[in-house]
């Protein structure tokens, strides 16, 4: 494929940061173009499905912007979902059983600490959560997310992308490049012979970025996680999904997956028996009747970039004006995905100022 035109924004990773800094920045009538040096989905969002869970960590605190976030992801799963024949999300709502006295106690206090919207978060006591299953391990009681959805992520990235192809998006995958800056443009350079030419670069690259020389200031803390697919009997005993250690999603009646990020010094990003042996003893001490004669079925690594205060980095480049970067999404990609692409694009575009909880500014 060639290329014959600048464009007004290259965006560098097809993974939710960079499809939705794209669609953005289409919406508002600009040209982009999608590079990826692997393909759509092919970083840690291409985990086989994903939570969006708008409480976070060991004791469920609130997501930082939680309404506006889920607002803004959940219309684009709406909108790309409509214009694709395979269903790739469900409105499953998120159930976070306590293992312990004290997730239990800390749980139940964010259930009241934090000023929810009305009927998004609830504390079920132990009784309610044996009536809804009596096979999950739980003490003292549960907190439950009735807006929580769970996502294959690579079906809705691949849909989104189709949608924005259909409306001018340039997408280019698989091939490396350099970069040549410029003093208004700046050219990728691509081993095929291929030149792009762009007025700004958007880095959005995951855990990647930080490996591109002009943000390897960034302290992105990489994080491997592993998720497998089992086939179980029991799986289609529950329709909701679990969070609690690690992640349970349910994704068919005799299907489910469960993923954990757990490891913080690896030494390739492939899945393992010690991953697989790792989900099952960890996440099968939740809800053991699932795991017991489960059989394994597809097995699938990813690494995910932390920040200090875990929250992205979003935001001009401190001294090139022409580069923005949009990464260390966390636990949280597709929770914060597409309301801080919406950020990030009306401060290109705009010059709006960033929030500073999330802006590259704060290093
Ligand atoms: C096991 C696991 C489970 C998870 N579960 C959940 C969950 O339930 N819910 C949730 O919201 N989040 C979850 N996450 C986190 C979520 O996957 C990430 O926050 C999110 O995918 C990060 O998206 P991204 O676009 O920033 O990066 P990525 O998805 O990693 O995309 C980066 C892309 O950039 C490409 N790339 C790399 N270098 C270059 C380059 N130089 N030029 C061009 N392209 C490049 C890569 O090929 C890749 O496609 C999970 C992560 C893992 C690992």
């Amino acid at each position: 494929m060639s290329f014959n035109h600048i464009f007004d924004h290259v965006v560098l990773g097809a993974g939710v940061a960079g499809l939705a800094i794209a669609k953005a920045l289409q919406e508002k009538g600009r040209s982009v173009c999608l590079i990826d040096t692997r393909d759509i989905a092919a970083g840690a969002s291409g985990t086989p499905l994903g939570l969006i869970n708008p409480a976070t960590g060991r004791y469920g605190t609130k997501v930082w912007g939680a309404k506006e976030c889920l607002n803004a992801v959940t219309k684009d799963l709406e909108e790309i979902q409509e214009k694709s024949p395979t269903p790739f999300f469900k409105n499953t709502g998120i159930l976070r059983p306590a293992q312990d006295k004290e997730m239990a106690e800390r749980m139940h206090e964010n259930v009241h600490k934090y000023n929810w919207p009305e009927g998004w978060c609830e504390w079920l006591d132990l009784e309610k959560v044996q009536e809804i299953n009596p096979n999950i391990h739980c003490v003292d009681g549960a907190m439950w997310l009735p807006k929580g959805l769970t996502v294959n992520v690579e079906a809705y990235l691949k849909a989104k992308t189709r949608v924005l192809e259909s409306r001018g998006l340039k997408v280019k995958t698989g091939k490396s490049y350099h970069i040549e800056t410029g003093q208004k443009t700046t050219v990728l350079k691509f081993e095929d012979g291929t030149e792009i030419e762009a007025l700004s670069l958007i880095f959005t690259s995951g855990h990647e970025t930080s490996d591109s020389k002009f943000w390897d200031f960034l302290p992105l803390h990489p994080i491997k996680g592993q998720v497998a697919t089992f086939e179980s009997p029991e799986a289609d005993r529950f329709d909701y999904s679990l969070s609690a250690l690690g992640y349970i999603a349910s994704i068919s009646n005799s299907r489910f997956v469960a993923g954990s990020t757990y490891e913080h010094h690896f030494e390739d990003i492939e899945p393992d028996e010690d991953g697989l042996n790792y989900l099952k003893e960890r996440l099968g001490g939740v809800y053991p009747a699932l795991f017991k004669n489960a059989a394994t079925v597809a097995q699938w690594a990813g690494v995910r970039a932390s920040t200090p205060n875990r929250k992205p980095f979003v935001g001009r480049h401190p001294e090139i004006d022409n580069f923005y970067v949009f990464t260390g999404l966390g636990s949280k990609g597709l929770m914060y995905s597409v309301y801080m692409a919406e950020i990030l694009s009306d401060h290109i575009l705009n010059a709006s100022a960033l929030p500073k909880e999330i802006s590259v500014g704060r290093i």
